[in-house]
């Protein structure tokens, strides 16, 4: 198994031709790929920026955490991609709560088309959103997929992704998780988990209120990550970032591992 987080910010100066790869993460989406499962995308808050429509064609399938902007702000455009690919139905996996959130507010007919209501020449609607179920794992691209609610203001799911030889663990957008970790005490195969840290520790307020973690209540969390398990780290809010690792550091030392925009992370045993 393998992940990879895409990239969602881009060089200052367009005409450096080797311009260093910028580590501000403002949008979140993954992929991961397993023994023949995926290529599976979480969240799509760059995944409709990052290539040519064919490269975000080869995306197999997309379940979201949650429906706050930073995690579908291109779900529009990958769609789009994959429409231009004659793949309708685009089908788009979510929870019954983040699909009304898409309804009303994204796909709404006044931020973006109905996709749902549109049809291709041959009656296919164009896209599909499918909700999941709590506590009722179900197939995607070859990955067993788990949900389960954690601690943000919007409905908002953890995602356990299994291939059957390996598993990982998304945290999704969540503050102190008690479901989180039961939920990776009972994944023999568990290899990784995704946590956020969003906000340093002077925003401690903040992060509660919005359901998010700081170093602090990050390092909390982390006592009971089990034995083995990797922790990788991402949504750290740009404006704050070098605040947050410095503290991460003094904290937990090299306990994290910060995910980098572009390359695989091999997360197989
Ligand atoms: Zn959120
Ligand atoms: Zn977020």
């Amino acid at each position: 198994m393998r992940l990879r987080l895409l990239p969602s910010s881009f060089p200052g100066s367009s005409h450096e031709v080797s311009a260093p790869r910028v580590a501000a993460q403002p949008l979140t989406s993954f992929v991961v790929e397993g023994q023949g499962a995926g290529p599976l995308a979480v969240d799509a808050g760059s995944l409709g920026l990052v290539g040519e429509p064919a490269e975000m064609g080869r995306i197999a399938g997309l379940v979201l955490t949650h429906a706050h902007i930073d995690h579908v702000a291109s779900l529009p455009m990958w769609v789009e991609a994959l429409l231009s690919l004659d793949r309708a139905p685009v089908r788009v996996h979510a929870s019954a709560g983040a699909i009304e959130a898409l309804r009303a507010h994204l796909f709404s007919g006044s931020l973006f088309p109905d996709f749902e209501g549109l049809r291709e020449a041959d009656g296919r609607p164009l896209m599909e959103l499918v909700p999941f179920l709590e506590g009722s794992p179900f197939e995607l691209v070859g990955f067993q997929v788990s949900a389960f609610p954690v601690a943000h203001p919007v409905p908002t799911h953890g995602l356990l992704v299994d291939d059957g030889e390996d598993a990982l663990l998304f945290g999704a957008d969540s503050g102190p998780c008690e479901a989180l970790w039961q939920v990776a005490a009972s994944s023999p195969r568990l290899r990784a988990v995704v946590l956020e840290a969003s906000f340093p520790e002077r925003m401690q307020a903040i992060a509660d209120g919005s359901g998010h973690l700081t170093p602090a209540t990050l390092a909390a969390e982390l006592e009971r990550a089990p034995a083995g398990v990797r922790v990788l780290l991402a949504h750290l809010k740009p404006a704050y970032r070098e605040e947050i690792t410095d503290e991460l550091s003094r904290r937990v030392g090299d306990a994290v591992e910060f995910l980098e925009p572009g390359p695989w992370v091999e997360l197989a045993r």
